[in-house]
């Protein structure tokens, strides 16, 4: 059996816990691997071996520390077939969204090689008589990262580029159910030229988490997971005098007005709603459409549709979307349908008896569709996380506001119609983080920076873009003035500009 370790110090070791999880492949049910869960012991390790490789890489020029990911970019171009299909063997999503996944991240560390120029902090001459101020952005020194299943390449990558172009010196915990393809982003690293220790994997659970914590020496960390994982986060590394940022759970709303072009809103919403599996932080769950004659005509396209997904597994090129990560997801997400159905939804498209012959054990779901959802069910508070549309119809374009706007979470919305004046009266007031026009799924490029709102993101920066510059580094700002046979004498009052 293939076991997965760590990446400590530049090298892959083995785990000395004792303790394993198992890594499934989701297409077969079977065990395909066994990861190695770090102590407390071992993630120290991890982190004295980012503190001592810190003070160098801080001290390498930024021009130079950008030329190691631009190494980096090329070798990940390189291996991105051998790449997609190691992360498609552990996460289940198809050939063609695991390579989105790691371009998305590829994306960033395109970002972080302008870090030179990212890191130009602000000079003011002569702020008083022969004074200069200015400030500079330096590293926190070692830093963590701890990450979900759904995207295991995307998700280390916009924590660990930015961080390390900072000059930081990164620990990260991926999630335990994929962890084979961050292992091979930390040799990519180094075979790019990032000094040993810069880059650590510990893979683990509960335990290592806890370790990061409440370690002194890690200086900030970044999530990305479920939410009640990421207030505890959150809450126990503030508690810790640590810089924090964690990004939850979600429940996307699209919007579709009574303009809207009906055959672009249905792709979007077939594509969004069910593309990997719904195991997307900004797949759209609930479709709102807005009127019974918009309601019904939406339903109508939908329904032909859903039923004609093609589940299957990740390898097979003609697959819309692949089985869920583990058997336990698969049987939470049939739970959730059971429970729709339990509290009076119309389950319009039911995918739970889908089999596919040759992969019985596998977990796969086809794609469900409830009609007639309200506020008050299960199904639409929660994130179900997996091939499940939920069409909530409202009354007229005020509810259709209200309902993403009210719900806890606060990720992703987008509206469908043609109406400008209505896109941009709804960009204004709904009240979530990224917002879609005639866009299904807004994820912001690179450059910009990603975060919801609400109980979607804790902490007051986003990931990437401007804001990932800001999270990794701390501004120093220095007033200086040089000798020139001024004397003042001494001031026992506070220097103003009056
Ligand atoms: P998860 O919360 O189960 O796990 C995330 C990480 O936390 C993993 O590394 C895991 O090992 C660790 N963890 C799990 N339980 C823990 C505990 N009790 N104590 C300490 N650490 C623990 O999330 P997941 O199932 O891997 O990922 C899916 C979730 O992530 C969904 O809710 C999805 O919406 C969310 N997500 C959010 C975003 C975003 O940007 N908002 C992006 C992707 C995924």
């Amino acid at each position: 059996m293939r076991e997965v370790g760590h990446f400590i110090g530049g090298k892959t070791v083995s785990g000395t816990s004792g303790r394993f999880g198992d890594v499934f492949n989701p297409s077969t049910g079977d065990v395909q691997a066994k990861v190695a869960l770090a102590s407390k012991a071992e993630v120290e390790a991890a982190i004295a071996n980012a503190e001592a490789a810190q003070p160098a890489w801080a001290a390498t020029n930024p021009q130079r520390r950008a030329r190691v990911m631009f190494k980096f970019l090329e070798l990940i171009q390189k291996e991105m077939d051998s790449l997609a299909a190691l992360l498609a063997s552990e996460h289940g999503k198809v050939i063609s969204d695991a390579k989105g996944d790691i371009q998305r991240g590829v994306e960033v560390v395109e970002f972080a090689c302008g870090v030179p120029h990212l890191l130009k902090g602000e000079f003011n001459d002569s702020a008083g008589p022969g004074i200069d101020l200015y400030s500079m952005r330096q590293p926190l020194g070692v830093v963590a990262g701890i990450t979900p299943f759904n995207f295991p390449a995307m998700i280390p990558l916009w924590k660990a580029a930015p961080a390390i172009a900072c000059g930081n010196a990164f620990v990260l915990k991926p999630s335990e159910r994929d962890p084979s393809v961050p292992m091979r982003l930390a040799e990519l690293f180094l075979e790019a030229g990032l000094p040993a220790g810069v880059f650590n994997v510990v893979n683990g659970d509960k335990e290592a988490v806890d370790a990061l914590l409440v370690d002194p020496r890690i200086k900030a960390i970044g999530f990305v997971g479920s939410t009640p994982i990421a207030e505890y986060i959150y809450a126990t590394g503030c508690a810790h005098g640590k810089r924090v940022q964690c990004f939850g759970g979600a429940k996307n709303h699209m919007i579709i007005m009574p303009d809207a072009d009906m055959d672009q809103a249905v792709d979007a919403l077939v594509g969004a709603g069910y593309g990997a599996a719904g195991e997307r932080c900004m797949a759209i769950s609930v479709a709102v459409p807005v009127g019974e004659k918009t309601a019904d005509a939406l339903v109508q396209k939908l329904i032909p549709r859903v039923e004609s997904l093609k589940v299957g597994p990740s390898t097979d090129p003609q697959a819309d979307y692949g089985p869920l990560v583990t058997k336990a997801h698969l049987n939470k997400v049939r739970g959730y349908v059971d429970t729709g159905v339990k509290e009076g939804a119309k389950l319009l498209v039911d995918g739970r008896n889908f089999k596919l012959q040759g992969y019985e054990n596998g977990n796969f779901l086809g794609g469900c569709l409830f009609d007639n959802v309200t506020k008050d069910m299960t199904i639409y508070k929660e994130e179900i996380f997996g091939p499940v549309l939920s069409v909530v119809r409202a009354k007229d374009y005020a509810e259709a506001l209200r309902l993403p706007s009210e719900h806890e979470y606060g990720n992703g919305v987008s509206i469908f119609t043609r109406d400008g004046d209505t896109a941009r009266d709804f960009t204004s007031k709904v009240n979530v983080g990224m917002v879609g026009v005639n866009f299904a799924i807004p994820v912001p490029l690179a450059y910009h920076t990603f975060g919801g709102w609400k109980r979607s993101g804790f902490g007051d920066l986003n990931q990437h873009g401007p804001d990932s510059i800001r999270f990794y580094t701390k501004t120093k700002t220095v007033t200086a003035r040089w000798p020139s046979g001024t004397k003042e004498g001494a001031e026992f009052s506070i220097p103003t500009m009056r």
